[in-house]
């Protein structure tokens, strides 16, 4: 194996092999577009396309493939044999730039939301050559954009390219307004941390409920749950280790910077966190760690769970996007500065995410709508759905003093001067993290700790990204307008301050007097269901942002709307049919079976001895009984509540009926068959319970 700097990257077709491989002349030309998005030459795309096949096939590789992250959520691929026959009868290994740059998938079976008329079926996918191209088992994968023919983007790559891209044009016109003329290129960086559960393989196999939609839909609550807080941080089990171990070593060999692990709050959960990198990367190499935590664990006869609510009654997982922009000179611009004037600059990108996360508090929340994410947002469980921002004592009260006009007092050990250069200087924030906000400033970045464990990352960051980028762009337009630079400056940070400091809240973001005080005193937004939110991506102000920006058309917007409701309404009936099926044909038939054999034993105890009770047997087949019959006829009554959402005239009224009655009537049909299962004896039960579930993985 050698040691990981020997093997890290091997498997990426990355700068290293780029510089060794190429011509001078084309790696510059590659560079060029990588760094700056110039045009590349077709000569330039086939001398590339030769030395990344040469490269791919003396790793083992024979096919490759256009790697792209459709509507689904997930990444597909359709693998490209590069064998070309040769005039002996023989094949060659070819690979050109124009096999490079497009492909053509048929990819008619991907959601597109109306936007692929069945004439324009096909689809197409376009090198993304600012992510490296990879070998994953025997294909050598390029990451793409999948677009239709008309342009619109049929994928999670295409708005996060264009989102990044507003973004570095304008913090670029703030950063040459401050009088930086050096920096070329301005980028968003994400770090995001994954969590997950592992559990056996063989149990999951016997759960049709885990097989068929990732998540338990019964179960009664274990003897322990989570109440001793003994696991996170815990010492990892030996299988857990065994399959850390490998995760590190494949996703190393991948390029990806897996960094740190850890055991989480819930039994049986754990976390993975890379080291930042660029929002588009860091969104590719989340994809791919995402597959392989599931293909190591299969190796490991365990199953990784990436579902928000594997388990009722114990905490569930997310997803923590670490944000932060960049130059291309290494500065984050979102670190306080050494001098007042660094400072200056500092708040005002402060105070352009302030702005944003406050006006387009909707679209963040869309951003994370799934509805598996339901089951966190909104529904006891971190963070809320009514987003906020922590800052941190210190920052605030910096923040107040501004906005006040007052001289700020400072803290112990603070090092804070008012009246410098306009704006008072200030040290890194040092007070304790908040854990329980949605959006939390974290000394350099922000922690965006709405989207759930299986989200694609690109959603919030094309989000987060132009709505940043649209704060600076009406900072830049009148600070090119302004005669006096830093009175318009300071103005403008107080204004913001002013109109946006209803989003900052410092508190426990659990407690249910702050989702009153969010909602009626500081009119925040509350959707805590997927249903809720998502028609406010199409209100006027959200359209008229993101087309100005170019990152999304209202073609493209429609198109979202109706898959993500689509999305929406397809999980839960998966569900809702795999409890009804799970009810009718295990459930109900193993609680009958074990009701009879206790007649059974009653009625033999009575032919023994007539003077036996036998009110154990008789109680509980009483009870028992009476349950099944409730487990049947809640089975029912979801049955006839799904097949009668055929009746919906639309998608969004189908997602009401879904969110007002389907999961209510599922929420029921799974009380009464959880009741059963604490009545019924274990050797009855069709399935591991939750105890054997969340401690079975030694
Ligand atoms: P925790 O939040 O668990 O205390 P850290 O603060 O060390 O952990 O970092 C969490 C994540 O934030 C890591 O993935 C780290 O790489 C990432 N991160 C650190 N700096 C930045 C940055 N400037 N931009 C984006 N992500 C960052
Ligand atoms: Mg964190």
């Amino acid at each position: 194996m050698g040691t990981v700097s020997d093997y890290f990257g091997s498997l990426v077709f990355d700068d290293r092999v780029m510089k060794s491989k190429l011509s001078a002349e084309v790696y510059g030309s590659l560079r060029k577009t990588i760094e700056e998005g110039a045009k590349l030459d077709i000569r330039v795309a086939n001398a590339v396309a030769i030395a990344m096949k040469d490269w791919a096939v003396a790793h083992g590789a024979t096919h490759f493939t256009h790697w792209f992250q459709p509507l689904t959520g997930i990444t597909a691929e359709k693998h490209d044999s590069f064998i070309t026959p040769s005039p002996d009868g023989g094949v060659i290994m070819e690979f050109s730039g124009k096999e490079l740059i497009k492909g053509e998938p048929d990819a008619s079976s991907f959601p597109s939301g109306g936007l692929r008329a069945t004439f324009e079926a096909r689809g197409y996918t376009a090198w993304d050559p600012t992510s490296y191209a990879f070998i994953k088992g025997k294909t050598l994968c390029i990451p793409t954009a999948f677009c239709s023919y008309s342009g619109h983007a049929l994928d999670k790559k295409t708005p996060l390219l264009r989102s990044m891209e507003a973004l570095n044009k304008q913090a670029l016109r703030i950063l040459r307004l401050f009088g930086n003329t050096s920096t070329k290129h301005v980028h968003s960086s994400v770090g995001p941390e994954q969590e997950y559960f592992l559990i056996t393989k063989e149990m999951c196999d016997q759960r049709p409920d885990l097989r068929f939609t990732g998540r338990t839909l019964f179960g009664a609550k274990p003897p322990k749950g989570q109440e001793m807080d003994d696991h996170y941080f815990g010492v990892m089990k030996p299988r857990v280790a065994a399959f850390m171990e490998e995760l590190n070593h494949e996703l190393w060999k991948l390029g990806v910077l897996a960094k740190t692990e850890h055991n989480e709050v819930a039994p049986a959960q754990h976390e993975l966190a890379p080291i930042y990198t660029t929002t588009n990367v860091a969104t590719d190499h989340n994809q791919l760690t995402m597959e392989i935590m599931q293909k190591v664990a299969a190796k490991h006869g365990l199953v990784c769970l990436l579902h928000e609510k594997p388990f009722a009654g114990v905490n569930g997982s997310g997803k923590h996007n670490n944000w932060s922009i960049s130059t291309d000179e290494g500065q984050n611009l979102l670190s306080p500065g050494e001098t007042p004037y660094e400072n200056a600059q500092f708040l005002l990108f402060l105070c352009a995410v302030i702005k944003a996360v406050d006006e387009y508090q909707d679209l963040l929340r869309i951003s994370v709508a799934t509805a598996s994410n339901d089951h966190r947002l909104g529904a006891n469980e971190a963070p809320p759905a009514v987003v906020s921002i922590f800052l941190g004592d210190e920052l605030s009260a910096v923040l107040e003093a501004i906005e006040t006009d007052s001289p700020y007092q400072g803290m112990e050990k603070t090092q804070m001067k008012l009246g410098v250069d306009v704006l008072p200087k200030f040290n890194r924030d040092t007070t304790d993290r908040n854990r329980t906000s949605p959006f939390a400033f974290t000394g350099n970045k922000f922690e965006f700790r709405m989207l759930g464990s299986s989200n694609s990352i690109a959603c919030a960051n094309i989000m987060l990204n132009t709505a940043v980028a649209e704060s600076l762009r009406l900072y830049a337009d009148r600070l090119q307008e302004a005669d006096d630079f830093k009175a318009t400056l300071h103005a403008m940070i107080r204004e913001t301050i002013k109109e946006h400091k209803r989003i900052i809240f410092n508190g426990n973001g659990y407690d249910e007097k702050w989702i009153q005080e969010a909602t009626q005193k500081r009119g925040l937004h509350n959707y805590p269901t997927t249903p809720d939110c998502i028609p406010h991506l199409l209100d006027p102000k959200n359209v008229k942002m993101l087309t100005l920006h170019k990152v999304y058309s209202v073609e493209e917007l429609k198109s979202r709307y109706e898959i993500t409701l689509e999305n929406y309404c397809k999980t839960v009936m998966i569900e809702a049919n795999t409890m009804v099926d799970m009810a009718n044909t295990q459930i109900a038939p193993a609680v009958s079976s074990y009701c009879a054999d206790l007649a059974r034993a009653a009625a033999a105890k009575k032919a023994w001895d007539p003077a036996l009770t036998c009110g154990y047997e008789t109680d509980l087949v009483r009870k028992l009984s009476t349950l099944t019959d409730k487990i049947v006829l809640q089975a029912d009554k979801l049955k006839s509540a799904v097949i009668s959402l055929e009746e919906a005239p639309d998608i969004g009224a189908e997602s009401i009926l879904i969110r007002d009655n389907v999961l209510k009537l599922m929420q029921e049909l799974r009380q009464v068959c959880d009741e059963a299962e604490t009545l019924t004896a274990k050797s009855y039960w069709p399935y591991p319970s939750y105890a054997d579930l969340l401690f079975g993985v030694q």
